[in-house]
């Protein structure tokens, strides 16, 4: 791996492992434009998920950090150009497209090393979130922001309608561990593009892909001082000051519906307008006809591939009873041939779990699907030649109860529960039982069946025959508790504005 960034921690902190290419990222955060620690001085450990060793500090901010962060921005977006200047954001944001483009492989190796996820599978990592960043900068460029609707009939008479497009104010954004780079730019560009401040909160266990992130901001682009915030911590309650804080206006939130539910909560006192992307539990139906020796392989794939640590991964897998037995013989074949293993090899499609507890989350809830019947074909532990790093086997939960934890729960690691049904209604009834309704698949060789399912299932976004439904340009978001609002394309950019309705003469 070469890496053009020089490999020492930019403040104090181990330098590069070159032996596996770990290497621990920024320190510091950013507030009010400042690039600095906590008060106390106090810091708080990263672990590599690959070999259990720690690896680097960050800072541990404080209520009282946030408060400041959150002053810098209020003052930012009340009393600097930002709000208003719309060619000097985009200015801004393509530097920052051009000076992540020029770290990116500094933040691939930040991203592995804190997350653990296969070097092999850091496109959607690393190169996407890039790619967002250019697209969000010239997306709010050409937005009209002022928009003539014509002559109305009025109260009185008839007046002329103008919409006016403004950026909501300051912007909370708390993001969660498994896909932090992305996570970080996605709740964040297109806030500040919109003409938001924003505070971001990273999460505790991937915390470099925040402060990198505020570093260079700081260092290789014009943004101004309180702009952009970064303040990391190793406590819940710094993210929950966010939420609660009247100076902020909008929450944007992508992690747990637990959390989610805290965040609502602290924000209803001041009425804050949130966009929240939550957990998900969702369903693969796969029908009759469909080319299962195709559609299964990829769905094994998906579900190991970041360690089950995906929201939209479909972690039901619907079989028709007619072909049942076929089926499992193609997902045990395909869990058991995934290479589980060290992420820094570049033939590993499976790393480790994010840390211990997570896997031991994991481990519980195939124990508990276990005592309540379900069939384990494969897997189900520890891999016995990776004694070291959190790795857990690829696994297969079949005959699973729909009502149970394992199909209502959210694991978050790499298994799939298969449940097996009659009629095309009974997969619908299956797939949409459930609290979640974040994402799902059908597979069918007949596409218009497919479609036709896919129309049924009451989910945010739905992927017909391996056509994925997820980019930059298309809205994507949850139903029912997985989720309020879109992001990405146009509805993704409008959840950071207000609207403002003019009536007047014309
Ligand atoms: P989490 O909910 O535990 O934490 C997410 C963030 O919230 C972290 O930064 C954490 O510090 C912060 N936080 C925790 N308690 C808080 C509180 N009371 N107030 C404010 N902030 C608080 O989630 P996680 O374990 O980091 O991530 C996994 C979850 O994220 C899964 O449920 C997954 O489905 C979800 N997720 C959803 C999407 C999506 O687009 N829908 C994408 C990725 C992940």
């Amino acid at each position: 791996m070469t890496d053009t960034d020089t490999d020492t921690q930019t403040d104090t902190g181990p330098a590069a492992d070159a032996g596996t290419g770990i290497l621990a990222g920024e320190q510091r955060m950013l507030i009010d434009g400042e690039l600095r620690h906590t008060g106390s001085g106090a810091l708080f450990d990263v672990v590599h998920p690959g070999n259990e060793q720690v690896i680097g500090q960050a800072t541990d901010g404080t209520v009282a950090d946030m408060e400041q962060a959150i002053g810098a921005a209020r003052r930012a977006f009340d009393t600097g150009r930002w709000a208003t200047d719309v060619e000097f954001r985009h200015h801004c944001l393509m530097q920052l497209h051009a000076a992540l483009d020029r770290h990116k492989e500094r933040l691939r190796r930040i991203v592995v090393s804190e997350v653990g996820c296969p070097v092999s599978v850091t496109g959607s990592q690393v190169e996407d979130p890039i790619d967002e960043v250019r697209h969000w900068a010239q997306y709010g460029l050409d937005f009209a922001y002022l928009q003539d609707t014509g002559v109305h009939k009025a109260v009185m008479g008839t007046a002329r309608r103008t919409l006016q497009f403004d950026p909501v104010g300051v912007v909370g954004a708390i993001t969660p561990w498994n896909v932090p780079l992305y996570l970080n730019i996605a709740e964040s560009t297109p806030a500040l593009m919109a003409g938001n401040t924003v505070v971001l909160k990273p999460a505790q266990l991937t915390p470099w892909s925040g402060t990198e992130l505020g570093r260079i901001v700081a260092e290789e682009t014009d943004i101004p001082a309180g702009v952009f915030n970064v303040v990391c911590s190793n406590a819940n309650e710094v993210g929950a000051a966010l939420s609660a804080d009247p100076r902020v206006d909008m929450v944007t939130f992508t992690g747990s519906t637990a959390t989610g539910r805290a965040i609502l909560a602290a924000a209803a006192p001041t009425v804050k307008k949130t966009m929240m992307e939550l957990g998900g539990k969702s369903a693969h139906v796969v029908l009759d006809d469909a080319k299962l020796e195709k559609c299964l392989p990829m769905a094994a794939m998906v579900a190991c591939v970041m360690s089950g640590q995906a929201c939209i991964m479909a972690s039901r897998i619907l079989l028709p009873r007619s072909r049942y037995d076929e089926g499992i013989d193609i997902l045990r074949a395909a869990m058991e041939a995934t290479p589980v293993g060290d992420p820094w090899d570049p033939g590993v499609m499976q790393g480790p779990q994010i840390s211990e507890t997570q896997r031991q989350k994991v481990l519980g809830l195939v124990a508990s699907g276990i005592e309540s019947g379900a069939r384990l074909v494969t897997g189900g532990g520890i891999p016995e030649n990776l004694p070291v790093g959190y790795f857990t086997q690829p696994t297969l939960l079949a005959d699973v109860d729909p009502d149970s934890r394992i199909a209502q729960e959210e694991i978050f690691g790499p298994v799939l529960t298969v449940i097996p049904y009659d009629t095309d209604d009974e997969a619908v009834a299956i797939a949409n039982n459930s609290i979640y309704g974040l994402s799902g698949e059908v597979s069918s060789a007949d596409p218009d069946r497919a479609f036709g399912i896919a129309r049924r299932l009451r989910t945010g976004n739905v992927t017909v025959n391996g056509r994925s439904h997820f980019g930059i340009t298309s809205p994507f978001g949850g139903t029912k508790q997985s989720g309020l609002g879109r992001r990405n394309g146009d509805e993704g950019f409008r959840e950071y504005l207000e609207l403002k309705t003019i009536g007047h003469p014309g």
